[in-house]
């Protein structure tokens, strides 16, 4: 029984498209491997835009989701002060500081501790 030829992968990967195509011309056991091949390549070549429309798909749901996130905890955030920081500056366009509240400061601005 004779061997199938192991040729075709190393001269499909080590060797240039015109070895290779005259290997398939001489040998029907590459031949048929290359077919295949380029059956498989042309498969991939046709589902390749469903994965990327599948994947930009995805990607937009993710961004939709990150948006409505941000709105979300943005609201959630104005309705229970978690950040005085950021309502300060909307309310009053400043930061306030220790001694806009009434605490006593030093000449720094820090908070006074005795
Ligand atoms: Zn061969």
């Amino acid at each position: 029984m004779k061997d199938k030829c192991q040729k075709y992968e190393g001269l499909f990967v080590f060797s240039d498209e015109a070895t290779l195509e005259a290997h398939i011309k001489e040998c029907p056991d590459c031949r048929a491997e290359h077919e295949k091949m380029s059956k498989v390549s042309e498969l991939l070549q046709e589902v390749k835009p469903y994965y990327i429309a599948q994947r930009k798909k995805k990607a937009q749901m993710k961004i939709a989701c990150a948006i409505s996130f941000m709105f979300l905890s943005g609201t959630v955030l104005g309705l229970v002060n978690l950040n005085p920081d950021i309502s300060d500056t909307l309310r009053y366009g400043t930061v306030l500081e220790a001694q806009d509240y009434g605490f006593p400061v030093d000449d720094y601005g820090f908070l006074l501790v005795e």
